[in-house]
């Protein structure tokens, strides 16, 4: 299997465990975009969350409130970003992953949305829902 997550995984590349269960994989991000960047992984390879099963969720989004609460305690960031990146622009790594990112001032790091708030009309808000809908 050339996946690089699952290696750390299995232990064949090392990384900087700060958590782990029977399904769940917590470790630092090796690029620490913020000082303490993690990621969450689920131990089953699993590509993206288009492939996510309910239950291999439950366990990767179970563990976020707890790395959430010791990562503040332990860096005392002004936020949290938390990200996942699938397919494009931005995965580069297709084992699901979710990105916790302590923010602090004036780090660099950018994650901002564009807003277009009163750009679009209730029927275009209406057309959207329908759309969405219609595969729910
Ligand atoms: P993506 O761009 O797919 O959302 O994020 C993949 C992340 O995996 C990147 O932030 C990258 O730094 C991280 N990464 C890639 N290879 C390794 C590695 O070997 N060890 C660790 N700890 N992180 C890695
Ligand atoms: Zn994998």
């Amino acid at each position: 299997m050339e996946c690089i997550f699952c290696k750390i995984i299995t232990g064949e590349i090392p990384s900087y465990k700060l958590y782990e269960d029977d399904n769940v994989l917590v470790f630092l991000d090796i690029t620490q975009g913020t000082k303490g960047h993690t990621l969450i992984i689920p131990k089953k390879h699993v590509k993206n969350i288009y492939e996510l099963d309910e239950q291999t969720s439950r366990d990767v989004f179970t563990v976020v409130p707890r790395i959430a609460n010791a990562l503040k305690k332990a860096f005392n960031p002004i936020g949290l970003n938390i990200v996942s990146n699938n397919e494009k622009p931005l995965q580069s790594v297709f084992h699901f992953h979710i990105h916790l990112i302590p923010r602090y001032e004036d780090d660099g790091m950018k994650l901002s949305t564009i807003n277009n708030y009163g750009k679009y009309d209730s029927d275009y808000f209406k057309k959207l829902v329908t759309a969405v809908q219609n595969y729910l």
